[in-house]
């Protein structure tokens, strides 16, 4: 059983400008913490699983902030919360994978405060950011004192907890290429109750179509919770490719994706309850972006 005790002591900084906040990381070396929400952070500081000597606050930084639309697809900032993201109404009608995510993520206090870097950073394999913001092909800038670098969220998970951050780097934005034309997408998530609980598994499906809306000629398919990162089942994908979508072509993809997925047994369900689930929650994500389109 973990004991949530009181928060252990440490010494605040709230940077003016990211310069400042790398400065800090560099400075104590090792001893400091970025938080942004601190819906994550300061959890695991009161479970004594972290004892950072410094928290940085991210939140204050215009740097961080904002949705915006650009020419190569939509940025949106590290510090932008779970709120605004359900709140944005761009990305409801263009990014409907990453919009269905926030509605289905913690509570509207949790959400107000919880940051969509935050979520990813934090690494969980259950992170409900990750399967969407996968099949939208969307990458994460992560800016340290020797400079930039772009990695594919599909590339930034590397085990429970742990992601290709390094000590010094903070991560600034997510860009999501322009959807395809005729493309939709939808998430489903499996939780033990209707609100305030992380998924026992999560699917996310991104479909594009041919002019007429019919024939699948684009598919992506990433799974939360099955494993010790977000995975994309890459065979399930191959299914769908060049068919009509419909009931029979759904199942066979979500009978695939059990295949590609390791899940786990732990307080919030068995291993074999969750393959089950990968089945039917990816029958229905194909479903509920085919019928989002037609
Ligand atoms: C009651 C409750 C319910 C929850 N429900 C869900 C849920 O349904 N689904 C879900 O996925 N999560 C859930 N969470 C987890 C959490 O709320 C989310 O992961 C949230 O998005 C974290 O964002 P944050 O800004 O609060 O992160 P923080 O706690 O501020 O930071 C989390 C981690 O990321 C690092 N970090 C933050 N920002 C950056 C950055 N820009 N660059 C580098 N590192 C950074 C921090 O150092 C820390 O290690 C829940 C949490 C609680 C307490």
């Amino acid at each position: 059983m973990t004991f949530i005790k009181r928060l252990p002591k440490f010494e605040y900084h709230s940077p003016k400008s990211l310069l400042e906040a790398l400065d800090l990381l560099a400075k104590y070396d090792g001893k400091a913490r970025v938080f942004a929400g601190g819906t994550d952070l300061l959890v695991s500081m009161k479970k004594r699983e972290v004892l950072p000597e410094h928290l940085i606050n991210l939140k204050g930084l215009a740097e961080l902030k904002g949705i915006h639309h650009e020419k190569e697809g939509m940025k949106i900032g590290a510090s932008v919360t779970l709120d605004e993201i359900e709140h944005s109404k761009m990305i409801q009608d263009k990014f409907c994978a990453l919009w269905d995510a926030v509605q289905v993520m913690a509570s509207p206090q949790i959400r107000s405060l919880g940051t969509i870097g935050g979520n990813l950073c934090s690494a969980a394999p259950s992170a409900d950011t990750a399967p969407p913001l996968i099949v939208l092909d969307a990458s994460v800038e992560i800016l340290s004192s020797q400079g930039k670098r772009k990695v594919l969220v599909e590339k930034f998970f590397k085990g429970p907890e742990e992601s290709v951050l390094k000590p010094g780097e903070i991560l600034t934005q997510i860009m999501i290429p322009h959807p395809l034309e005729k493309s939709t997408g939808a998430y489903f998530k499996l939780m033990r109750r209707a609100a305030m609980d992380l998924a026992q598994v999560g699917v996310a499906v991104c479909l594009s179509f041919d002019s007429e809306k019919r024939i699948c000629r684009g598919a992506k398919i990433a799974l939360g919770a099955v494993g010790s990162t977000p995975i994309r089942a890459l065979k399930a994908e191959q299914i769908l490719l060049n068919k009509e979508i419909d009931e029979t072509v759904g199942k066979e993809a979500g009978t695939i994706a059990v295949q590609e997925a390791n899940p786990r047994s732990s307080i919030r369900a068995s291993k074999e309850y969750r393959r089950e689930m990968i089945e039917v929650l990816t029958k229905r994500a194909v479903m509920a972006a085919y019928n989002r389109i037609n």
